[in-house]
């Protein structure tokens, strides 16, 4: 893939070269066996080497142990508003913060086993504890548990310096199963589809803003399709709207649905779970189906992937694999892990997908990258601890998916 990019010091050094091109890393964890690596799984942020993964552990137990302290029982005759001015006052919060922390501390009350498991590692700070508490708080009491063992699995390292799952995941797993969880009900529970509306406002400049609201799935088609006439007419978005408006120009745009069938939970473009309607709907406009099986395993004789190799590695990777990094797969590029001109074929098992900042990372040899058979990338820093990336796409949920080679066929090429 070409860079457009350039950085300052974009020529590689002798050294960094040596080491760029040098042989694959003779890996500790190296292992076919999945039961040995996970029995010796850890996190990155674990890694007590580094005084901030301490520290942060520390903090985050700190906070769940602190906010559970100080959380009224349930049957407690207390006045809200005045409680959440107090604690602002206290602990230097805005009132929108305590109420955070307070139902971070609710939920966690509400899954004890959790808890635990967040006490033992340290590892989940209180931004995700909001961000789980939001995805779950139209969730029946009765069906937590079901939620509370996805989040144990999820949260339970499977690999070695594992990066620790992302809020895209934990939303990824969190709706899917919400879909499956509700719609196998017997009274089928409604979920409120999001409000509808076209709004506008003035802005300090002279300009309005214009807000829409709709599905998830229709803004995504819209914007897909706002984005395809800005890229092949080389004008910025708000024109490319513009032009789409005023009806000057067309616009082919591709989504992916990932998913077995119509029946089941499936994801529009890697972050949208449908619910059972907009399945419905899109069943009726899909016009190409692609195999998993049969593209996973397939190579193209060339550099340039197939579409429907890129729509496996996006909904496989979901985002850029650079450990932190959460740029949406769909504005990443397709990048060979093993470039191709040093034999890296083009298989879905030697591609990632990767943000343009950190594929020219990987270009320019400042960091090497790999990946084994099960769809994780090592990261190895040049003197620093090596971090690994697990896929947190639908495709990633598939179980038991073969993405590759191991390194030990990659070393034998
Ligand atoms: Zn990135």
């Amino acid at each position: 893939m070409n860079t457009q990019e350039t950085h300052p010091n974009s020529a590689p050094s002798e050294k960094q070269e040596a080491w760029r091109r040098g042989p694959i890393p003779e890996h500790p964890w190296e292992h076919n066996n999945l039961n040995d690596v996970k029995l010796n799984a850890f996190w990155a942020s674990s890694a007590a080497r580094h005084p901030l993964s301490a520290w942060i552990r520390e903090r985050n137990r700190n906070d769940i142990t602190v906010w559970e302290q100080i959380l009224p029982d349930e049957d407690e005759d207390i006045d809200m508003h005045h409680l959440l001015q107090t604690y602002a006052a206290y602990g230097a919060f805005g009132i929108g913060d305590v109420r955070t922390h307070l139902h971070a501390a609710l939920l966690m009350r509400e899954m004890p086993r959790f808890k635990e498991l967040a006490l033992d590692f340290g590892h989940i700070n209180q931004a995700m504890l909001a961000h789980i508490y939001r995805e779950l708080r139209d969730v029946p009491k009765e069906k937590l548990a079901e939620f509370e063992e996805a989040l144990i699995e999820m949260f339970s390292p499977f690999t070695q310096a594992q990066e620790v799952p992302s809020k895209r995941r934990v939303t990824n797993r969190l709706r899917r199963l919400k879909i499956s969880v509700l719609e196998s009900d017997e009274e089928e529970e409604e979920i409120d589809p999001p409000a509808r509306y076209l709004k506008t406002a003035d802005t300090p400049r002279g300009g309005t803003v214009l807000k829409i609201g709709l599905e998830a799935d229709e803004a995504r088609e819209v914007l897909a399709a706002i984005e395809s006439v800005a890229k092949r007419e080389g004008i910025e978005l708000p024109d490319a709207f513009l032009m789409l408006m005023r009806q000057q120009t067309t616009a082919t745009t591709i989504l992916n649905i990932y998913g077995p069938d119509a029946e089941s939970p499936a994801c529009l473009e890697g972050d949208i779970w449908l619910c059972k309607a907009r399945r419905q709907y899109w069943a009726q406009r899909v016009d190409k189906v692609r195999d998993l099986p049969e593209l996973k395993d397939f190579m193209v004789e060339g550099h340039d992937p197939r579409e429907g190799q890129k729509a496996i590695v996006r909904g496989r990777d979901a985002h850029c694999r650079a450990p932190g990094c959460t740029v949406k797969a769909r504005y990443c590029d397709i990048d060979h892990v093993i470039e191709y001109g040093l034999g890296g074929p083009t298989t879905v098992g030697n591609l990632q997908a990767l943000c343009r900042k950190h594929h020219n990372q990987t270009t320019d040899g400042r960091v090497r990258v790999f990946m084994d058979q099960h769809g994780r990338c090592y990261w190895h820093y040049p003197g620093m601890e090596v971090v690994v990336t697990v896929p947190e796409g639908p495709l990633a949920e598939v179980k038991d998916a073969h993405w590759g080679k191991s390194w030990k066929d990659w070393s034998a090429r």
